[in-house]
């Protein structure tokens, strides 16, 4: 039942695609429910997926999760939808801590159907990611191969510590994911030394490489393991699978 957030308050990191691959590799083994958490619902359409209802409609108290929750067409996983008016719910929510429990909350009442809740959270410190951080008991923080991952990294960290004081104490870092990776490029491999050097066993040993077959898969609706199952994005995220797997076992 443990729920893993994917987050990073930049975007184009490549959060989204972790969220939709990881849960699609947790679901070939565990039933999964995704949680699209950004207004863009890119999570969403990279499933393939037009909700009627979305998470919009179970923050905001209109219906609840189990009503919300759609099946993919994946065996074993489920999605929790975005819709573009989940922008509104975050202008709509002020950051009192009560609002800050919503999605918490309302995943209470499904948490024991599922083996892994992996939430996809929108790319801003705002409402949403703030629900996202207290609703989670693991995060999985992508980091871009690029030259200020550290600084980002830096930067997250903070936050996460400010959440852990105030609105959930319980919340680990279950580990920083290199994503885009070019091993042909020197700053790619620099970016990974300096980040292993300052976190050590944090960094996940999977790396995700740069791959024209992850960013096309969404397209049409499919994970990579549906999309291309062979190449080394589909490689890379089950690997990332089966690390998580292990990391939330010994946590
Ligand atoms: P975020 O959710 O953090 O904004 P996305 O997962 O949407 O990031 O990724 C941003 C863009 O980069 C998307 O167009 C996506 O398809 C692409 N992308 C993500 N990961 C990879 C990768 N490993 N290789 C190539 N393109 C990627
Ligand atoms: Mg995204």
């Amino acid at each position: 039942m443990p729920v893993i957030g994917v987050i990073n308050q930049k975007g184009g990191v490549g959060k989204t695609t972790t969220a939709i691959n990881l849960a699609a590799h947790l679901a070939t083994r565990r039933n999964v429910l995704l949680v699209d958490l950004d207004p863009q619902a890119n999570a969403t359409s990279g499933l393939g997926l037009l909700p009627a209802s979305s998470v919009y409609d179970v923050l905001s108290g209109r219906t609840s999760a189990r009503q919300s929750i759609l099946k993919a067409r994946q065996r074993n996983l489920s999605l929790l939808a975005s819709s573009a008016d989940l922008a509104g719910a975050a202008l709509e929510l002020d950051a009192s801590t009560e609002n800050l429990r919503l999605l918490s909350r309302a995943l209470m009442g499904v948490r024991p159907n599922y083996d892994f809740i992996v939430l996809d959270a929108p790319p801003s410190f705002g409402a949403l990611t703030l629900n996202a951080l207290a609703a989670a008991d693991h995060l999985v923080v992508p980091v871009q191969c690029e030259y200020y991952a550290l600084e980002g990294i830096a930067g997250m960290m903070d936050t996460i510590d400010r959440v852990r004081q105030s609105l959930n104490a319980g919340v680990n870092v279950l580990g920083l994911l290199l994503t885009m990776a070019d091993s042909r490029t020197r700053l790619s491999q620099q970016v990974e030394e300096n980040v292993r050097e300052h976190f050590g066993t944090l960094v996940f040993d999977t790396v995700i490489p740069r791959s024209v077959r992850l960013a096309e898969a969404p397209s049409h609706g499919l994970p990579i393991f549906e999309y291309a199952a062979q190449s080394a994005g589909a490689l890379a995220y089950a690997a990332l699978g089966e690390e998580v797997i292990d990391r939330v076992a010994k946590a």
